[in-house]
């Protein structure tokens, strides 16, 4: 039987356990590590996986596929206690929040009889741990696929076809362009959610103000409540990114001061209007984007999870599924200029 590693059985890696149980994945053991017995055992009790192993290196030993699922900082650490370990051909991929560093350290480290491909599923929330996994939490996320410039066709297929397993989006992505990316729409938001709840809590009138906070403060303050390990290594491994998208809000935030001083209140009321608008388009597509999961069709080997047959072939569908609507789209626009 092929066995698939995952070492950090927390949130993550024991929501990726769980959904590749569920997939159509046949004949895979699933051995698991993690720092604590207590969530090794756990892990093993809900179903994330099949067998536990006392640490990274034999987890990883005789391995098909390695998926690192740890705090950013301490990849680089399994990484070293896995490297001597690992067989040849191996696929070795990861989750972390950042990837620029994370693709560095594995051209370092990692033996060359292996190919490393980065991973980070967009998919998450604030609570951690093996408690908060779930089996659906990637279902219909995008996946983002970080491949270095060396890494084998079958090792990106094998990564592919893992986020398609747990009915994710893949999207490829350069390590640089993902960081810069991120750090926009899931770096800052935390940072911007910390600092409200913080600018809050430390007022004076907060005993009185709490009483009032409802639905709407609780839901941008929600990133405040995640891991602090995970915040702090976030922040550690995108700075630069990070600080110019911190004064891009700086800025945003003194225009919308300006706006409200200034008395203009049409100008003001426009400028709420086309953003509802567009949030709600932004939302709405967002929906639509999903794909119908291909429950029907029968299950998938490591083999073909190696090979990249697969993935080649959804990747080839989904191909023919952009190019079909990318043609309605040019009727629809083309019948709507005809009425006008
Ligand atoms: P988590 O705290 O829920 O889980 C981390 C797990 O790693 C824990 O089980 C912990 O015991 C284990 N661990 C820590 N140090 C270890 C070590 N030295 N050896 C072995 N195991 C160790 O965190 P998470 O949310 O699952 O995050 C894991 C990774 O996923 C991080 O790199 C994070 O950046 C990334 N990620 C997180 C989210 C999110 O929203 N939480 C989303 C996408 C990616």
């Amino acid at each position: 039987m092929a066995r698939i590693a995952i070492l950090g059985l927390g949130l993550i890696g024991g929501s990726l356990g769980l959904a590749l149980k569920q997939s159509r994945l046949r004949d895979v053991e699933l051995v698991g590590y993690s720092r604590s017995r207590e969530t090794r055992e756990k892990a093993r009790r809900v179903g994330a996986i099949d067998t536990i192993a006392p640490d990274a290196a034999s987890a990883a030993q005789d391995a098909a596929i390695v998926i690192i699922a740890t705090p950013i900082l301490t990849i680089r650490q399994m990484m070293e206690e896995i490297a001597p370990a690992l067989p040849q051909d191996c696929t070795v991929t990861d989750v972390g929040s950042t990837k620029a560093n994370v693709m560095r350290w594995a051209e370092e480290i990692l033996p060359r009889h292996v190919s490393f491909v980065g991973g980070h599923p967009m998919a998450g929330k604030e609570q951690m741990g093996i408690d908060a996994a779930e089996a659906g939490l990637f279902e219909g996320k995008t996946y983002c696929i970080v491949p270095p410039p060396t890494a084998k066709e079958t090792a990106v297929n094998s990564v592919v076809g893992l986020a398609e397993l747990v009915k994710a989006v893949p999207v490829y992505m350069d390590a640089e362009e993902h960081d810069s990316y991120v750090a926009a729409v899931s770096h800052l938001p935390l940072v911007v959610s910390t600092a409200l709840f913080s600018l809050a809590r430390d007022s004076l009138a907060w005993p009185e103000m709490s009483q009032l906070a409802s639905s709407g403060f609780r839901d941008v303050t929600r990133l405040a409540s995640g891991s602090p390990e995970m915040s702090h290594d976030i922040c550690r491994t995108n700075r630069e990114n990070l600080v110019h998208w911190l004064n891009r809000m700086a800025q945003e935030l003194l225009k919308y001061r300006d706006l409200i001083q200034g008395g203009d209140d049409e100008e003001l009321l426009k400028a709420f209007a086309r953003i509802q608008l567009e949030r709600d388009v932004f939302i709405t597509r967002g929906a639509q984007r999903r794909e119908e999961p291909a429950s029907a069709e029968p299950g998938i080997s490591i083999t073909d999870l190696l090979v990249g047959d697969w993935a080649g072939r959804r990747a080839r569908e989904m191909m023919k599924g952009l190019e079909q609507e990318s043609r309605r789209k040019d009727k629809r626009n083309r019948d709507y200029g005809r009425k006008r």
